[in-house]
């Protein structure tokens, strides 16, 4: 049999509307011929066309790093500062306010706000009653706007200061108005690889329970992998397999959220911690691992995520806007400001302006429309 007919094989399962196997998708991601890369390719791009369509979304968005002073040391990570140390920052409530005003009059319909693991934001005593006087202050002011906040990660980080269940955590937070949660900190589902890359973070079935509680609850949150550091394919789709089967809970169990989206994060070495960039050896993504990934990605988890975005951030957008051919039908969101991947020397650039992103998506023919963060 030739190498060809495998692969075309997979290629049909697929587009017949059948889930392909964990074997089957590291087969496709290990592939180096460029005609079956560009067979790849185009299968992603009818399966996106045929269960998202061809429009182009974006979010008017606001990213909002309220502090960097973190607790942990992930070696990917060019963001974080101690207390004191040059470069770090904390916001006071008026200063977040002043952002999140800007963010209005400039139409933002969402605001992204995530922030290092500070063990001294704290009132009264409390890191979740710090945490909720943002979100009252936000949200008296402005009750229309969706406040997309605070990673797995921070949940457990607020949980664990307050010795409270990640249930009250996520309740509370709700009833104080935050709409949905940032599926980041997930990195690469794969213990192995954290207790390299980010050893003092939650483990993967921490991450996988909390955003699963989050679902139950009515939380709706995102899906991420950071991609292209010491990561093998193997672990890439053992990652999306795991999002795949937590979708599938959600859905099976009858949750009223789940899974709005999947963003790839591929890895930014230029500014990031010696180690883990002398060993990645490069300080910027690779387009090409990273639109294979991508292509892979809406093949395998297309059925049960149906939007896929890629970072403008990451990739520049000229690379995003590449990444639309292959399997995304998602732009991302104009963010205004970006810190943590700008810290890290990313080239894409910290604000992207709605024309910016329409003219990118009507390159290449495409309609493009503004949406909701949640896809409404
Ligand atoms: S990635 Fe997040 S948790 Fe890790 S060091 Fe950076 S700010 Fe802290």
């Amino acid at each position: 049999m030739n190498k060809i007919q495998p692969i075309k094989s997979i290629l049909n399962k697929a587009l017949s509307g059948a889930d392909i196997s964990v074997n089957e998708a590291v087969i496709l991601l290990t592939q180096t011929d460029a005609e079956l890369i560009e067979n790849i390719r185009e299968t992603a791009d009818i399966l996106r066309q045929k269960q998202v369509g061809n429009t182009v979304t974006y979010v008017i968005n606001r990213n909002l790093n309220f502090t960097n002073i973190c607790e942990q040391h992930c070696s990917f990570c060019a963001f974080r500062r101690d207390e004191g140390e040059n470069g770090a920052f904390w916001l006071d409530i008026n200063q977040i306010m002043t952002k999140v005003k800007d963010a209005v009059e400039r139409e933002a319909t969402e605001i992204c706000m995530q922030g290092g693991l500070n063990t001294k934001a704290k009132k009264n005593g409390t890191s979740l009653a710090y945490y909720l006087d943002i979100i009252n202050a936000i949200k008296s002011e402005y009750p229309e706007l969706h406040l997309h906040a605070f990673s797995p990660q921070e949940i457990q980080f607020i949980a664990r200061e307050d010795n409270l269940s990640y249930k009250q955590v996520i309740i509370a937070l709700q009833n104080a108005g935050v709409d949905s949660l940032p599926g980041t900190a997930a990195e690469v589902l794969d213990d192995n690889i954290r207790k390299i890359i980010c050893p003092e973070k939650i483990n993967s079935e921490t991450w996988l329970e909390i955003v699963s509680l989050a679902h139950s609850l009515g939380m709706f949150t995102t899906s991420t992998m950071l991609s292209g550091h010491i990561e093998k394919p193997e672990q890439q789709i053992a990652h999306l397999a795991q999002l795949r089967a937590l979708q599938k809970k959600a859905i099976d169990h009858q949750y009223s959220a789940r899974i709005t989206e999947f963003i790839i994060l591929p890895f930014v070495g230029q500014e990031a911690p010696l180690p883990l960039r002398r060993r990645v050896n490069r300080d910027q993504p690779n387009l090409a691992d990273t639109l294979l990934l991508t292509a892979v990605s809406r093949i395998f988890l297309g059925n049960w995520i149906k939007n896929h975005q890629p970072s403008w951030v990451k990739l520049g957008l000229k690379g995003a806007t590449e990444a639309l051919k292959w399997g995304c039908n998602d732009i991302g969101g104009t963010l205004m400001e970006e810190h943590i991947t700008s810290m890290a020397g990313a080239q894409g650039g910290t604000f992207m302006s709605v024309k910016s992103l329409q003219g990118a998506i009507a390159s290449l023919g495409r309609p493009y429309q503004q949406r909701t963060t949640l896809y409404s």
